[in-house]
Parts: structure tokens; sequence; C-alpha cells
């Protein structure tokens, strides 16, 4: 419990992402937050190395490699702070949807394409009155004869700009219970009637390019339809749980890599007497305290991601560690800007960045509030 046995192939799989990262993606994060948006051509080059969607069978052109390999991803990506290259959501949230509730069909067509970076994949549940609660959202589709038809639009779409394909959630225009109506559809970019809107401007995730999605009589074959008609919350509800996980463990690699910035920069700042700002007795309180939240963070998230792994139900004890981990990456980015004063501004933009781009955390994949809805009534409270 609380310890992932990884193999020598994937400590060799760490290092060599770790390579790369540092190499061909850090360099370019700051041109990426100006741009708004991570190039097309960056995802490409994640695909030719192999490091989009890792776990899609072999069959599909995939390296059929378990999810361990998608945690390391996950883990190297928050380590180098390009929290807006979101190749997690892509692999491990978005294609899973086409993997398993895709026929063969909608399989060989997008899946390659998904591995090689060629197709940016995209989720929209999000409407302007539709967040947390999505039986109130008021996208919907018709059946007509050779196809269905969708009305309505979306926000805060991640890989809004850039998606080549998207789920879209919407509700069946003939049916009036809300857990009945709701079907996912798979929507190529490129559909007529089918718009993307302009980028968001966000306090944080500045090279995410999110965006709002417009259905306007955008008519997609039937076969695009995922799963069972009305059977959308079911599908939803299915894949929250590894959604929730791929949360918690980006967030606490980020808080623990931020601890560790956080550390190396109070060695190195001289305050007031001359002493080096780690030297201080409140900074050595913080670094010890935030450090041992994070070990115990780390035993519960590492004991999830095993039991996830084995394919155990552990969806209110992912809903835990989301929020827990997502608390803890923005109470820990604010506070180690109040140890470091000045000098967490001084040179670059590490720290400031952490604070911007955590800020979301708690809010998507499911609010912290709503993730303590979920445990409290699992505890019957
Ligand atoms: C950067 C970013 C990227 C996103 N990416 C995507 C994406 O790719 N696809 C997508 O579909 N959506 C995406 N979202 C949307 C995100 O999932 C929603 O913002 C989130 O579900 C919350 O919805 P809301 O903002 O409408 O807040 P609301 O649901 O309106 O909630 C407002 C407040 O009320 C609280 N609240 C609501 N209901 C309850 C309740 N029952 N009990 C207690 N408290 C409650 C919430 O916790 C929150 O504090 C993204 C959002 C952001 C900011």
């Amino acid at each position: 419990m609380g310890t992932i046995e990884y193999t020598g192939n994937h400590h060799a799989f760490r290092d060599k992402l770790r390579r790369y990262l540092d190499e061909a993606v850090a360099p370019h994060g700051e041109a990426w937050e100006q741009a708004g948006i991570v190039p097309l051509s960056a995802w490409k080059e994640m695909g030719e190395k192999g490091y989009l969607c890792t776990w899609v069978p072999q069959a599909y052109g995939g390296r059929g490699l378990d999810f361990l390999y998608s945690v390391i991803i996950m883990e190297e990506m928050a380590h180098i702070g390009e929290s807006g290259f979101m190749v997690s959501l892509h692999s491990d949230v978005v294609v899973p949807y086409l993997f398993t509730y895709g026929s063969e069909e909608i399989r060989n067509q997008f899946l390659p394409g998904c591995v090689s970076g060629d197709i940016v994949a995209a989720v929209a549940m999000t409407e302007p009155d539709a967040g947390s609660d999505l039986a109130s959202m008021v996208s919907t589709f018709r059946e007509e004869e050779d196809c269905f038809v969708l009305e309505g639009s979306k926000t805060f779409i991640s890989n809004g700009i850039n998606c080549g394909v998207v789920i879209v959630a919407a509700r069946d225009s003939l049916e009036e219970e809300p857990y009945n109506a709701i079907s996912l559809f798979v929507v190529e970019a490129g559909t007529p009637g089918f718009e993307k809107g302009g980028k968001l401007q966000k306090m944080g995730l500045r090279s995410q390019d999110t965006a709002e999605l417009f259905f306007n009589n955008c008519r997609i074959p039937k076969a695009n339809l995922l799963g069972q008609r009305g059977s959308g919350f079911i599908m939803l509800m299915e894949k929250l749980q590894q959604e929730r996980l791929v949360c918690a463990v980006s967030a606490l690699a980020g808080a623990e890599t931020l601890v560790e910035q956080t550390t190396k920069k109070a060695r190195e700042c001289i305050y007031g007497s001359g002493m080096p700002l780690i030297k201080a007795q409140e900074v050595r309180f913080a670094l010890v305290e935030m450090t041992a939240h994070l070990k115990m963070a780390r035993a519960f998230v590492n004991d999830l991601v095993n039991q996830h792994a084995a394919g155990a139900n552990v969806v209110v004890e992912t809903s835990m560690a989301k929020f827990l981990t997502t608390d803890f990456l923005n109470d820990f980015s604010r506070r180690s800007m109040d140890l470091l004063g000045e000098a967490a501004l001084d040179d670059d933009d590490v720290f400031a960045k952490a604070l911007r781009d955590g800020r979301v955390m708690p809010i998507f994949a499911g609010t912290n509030e709503i993730m303590k809805e979920i445990a409290a009534r699992f505890m019957g409270l």
C-alpha cells in the first residue's frame, strides 16, 4: 500500500520522457503562453515520440502500455509546469470514451490519429448554464432518417481550438427525464454546422486553447453516437474515476515540484541579517509542514493508482484525493509566494505561474464542493 511498483522499463521511459520534455517542450512554454495555444506541431511531435495515448492497443496504432505509463506522463508534464498542453486530458480522459464506447468503425477512424497526434481530442459537456448540474444542459439532438442533428453551444472546452474530434453531450429533444435524455456524440472538426468560437481569456493555463463551441443544424452520421442512446450520464459517471485520478496525480506532482522549487529558492536567498532565508524558522517549519502533507497525499494517491490500475471501484476515494491534492497545490503556491516574498517574483515566472495555473484545478473535473458532496453522500451524512 502506498508504493507503486515501477519496473526498469517504467524508469527508463520516465528518464527518456523527462529529457525530451526538458529539451523540446519546456523551452517553448513562454512563447505558447503568449500565443495562447500550443501548436499542433507540438502535439504531432509528442505523438511521433510515442507519448500520446500510450495505453491504446497496438491494433489501433498504440503501444498497449499499462496505466503507470500514463501516470508517468502526467507527473512529468506537471514537473515542467506545462499545464496548458493538456496531453493527459486528451490521452487519459477523452480518448478512453472513443475506445470504450465507440464502435469498431469509430475506433479505427479516430484512435490511430489520436495516438499519432494528428487528431487532438476534446470533451464538451459544460454550457453557460450547465456546469456541475449537467442535467440542466439545453443543447439538444434530434434523430432524422440518416443522421443526428445537434443544436446548442458549449463553453470552457479545453483543446477547443486544436481539437480534430470532440465528444459532445446533448439531450434528446423528445425525452423529459434528464437522466435518460443525455447522449454522447463524436463530432469531427469541419463538420458543417460545428463552429469553434474564440479562445477564452483566463487568469491561468494561458497556453491552453479553452474555447466555446457552437452547433447549428450540425448533422452527424448515426454511427457517431457513442454507446446506447440515452446512456450519456452512465458513460460520464463510469469515466469520472479516471478523470479525477488524472487531476489528483497531476496536482500532487505539481505541488511536490513547487515545494522543491521553494526549498531551492529559499536556500539561495539571503535576507536582512545576511542569513539564508532557509534558516528562518518560519520558512523551515512551513517546508516541513508542506512536505509532511505531501508525503501523506503521496501514499494515498499511489494506493489509488494501484487500485484503479487493478480495476477497483475507488470513485469516492478519488473524489477525496482530487479535492485534497488540488487544495494543497493552491495553498502551497500561495504560501510559497508569501514565504519567498519578492524573491518569488524576481527572475522567472515559476511561482506566479503555479499560482495562476493551479487556481482552476479545484474547479474543473468536478468542483471540490461536488467532490465533498459525493463523499458526504457515500458516508451517509
Ligand atoms: C480552464 C477550464 C477548463 C475546462 N475544461 C472543460 C472541458 O474540457 N469540458 C467541459 O465540459 N467543461 C470544462 N470546464 C468546465 C468545468 O467543468 C466547469 O467549470 C465545472 O464543472 C463547474 O461548473 P461551473 O463553472 O458552471 O460552476 P457551477 O456548477 O455553476 O458552480 C458554481 C459554484 O457552486 C458550487 N456548487 C454547484 N453545485 C453544487 C452542489 N450541488 N453542492 C455544493 N456546491 C455546489 C460549485 O462548487 C461552485 O463553487 C472547464 C473549466 C475551466 C475553468
